[in-house]
């Protein structure tokens, strides 16, 4: 070896112990020669380093943070906002249940942000009406002659956010 051609691979001397000995002892074309030492440099030079983790998912913002007051975040994106239910099925196909378990979740882990659902089954309960006006006609009350429970609207406004 003239030690012309510089090595920078890690091991350099390794590497060709390596290739030295497999050529000694097998029928090694001079063409393969080079696949064989960038083969056994890649090996050599991947140990050591932590293999890539496969199969495991890295979510867009660490699970604790993806809960704030105000918002939700979706681990899968990092979209964040009052509700996740609805993104989740139409941006990534896939249920709430899905979703949880996908992530390794409780089951309880909020999908909608605390401060929203409380400010709209208070807001349902209050008042027992749509928002800005979806709902056009209020329900016709004339042939209850008692108030019973909550206005039928209020359940559906409570229901939209879970
Ligand atoms: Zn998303």
């Amino acid at each position: 070896m003239a030690g012309d051609a510089k090595y920078q691979g890690a091991f350099p001397q390794l590497v060709t112990k390596i290739i030295a000995s497999y050529v000694s002892h097998h029928n090694v074309a001079p063409e393969q020669i080079p696949d064989l030492i960038s083969s056994v440099h890649r090996t050599i030079d991947s140990l050591g380093k932590p293999a890539e983790p496969q199969g495991i998912l890295t979510p867009a913002v660490p699970v604790r943070r993806s809960v704030t007051r105000d918002a939700v975040v979706c681990l899968e994106c990092g979209w964040k906002g009052k509700m996740l239910r609805r993104h989740l099925s139409t941006r990534h196909g896939l249920t709430a249940e899905q979703y949880l378990k996908r992530w390794n979740l409780a089951s309880d882990h909020p999908l909608t942000a605390p401060a929203y659902s409380a400010q709209r089954s208070a807001l349902a309960k209050e008042l027992g009406l749509g928002r800005g006006g979806r709902q056009s006609a209020p329900a016709p009350v004339a042939a209850a002659p008692r108030r019973r429970g909550r206005p039928r609207s209020a359940a559906r406004i409570a229901r939209e956010g879970a």
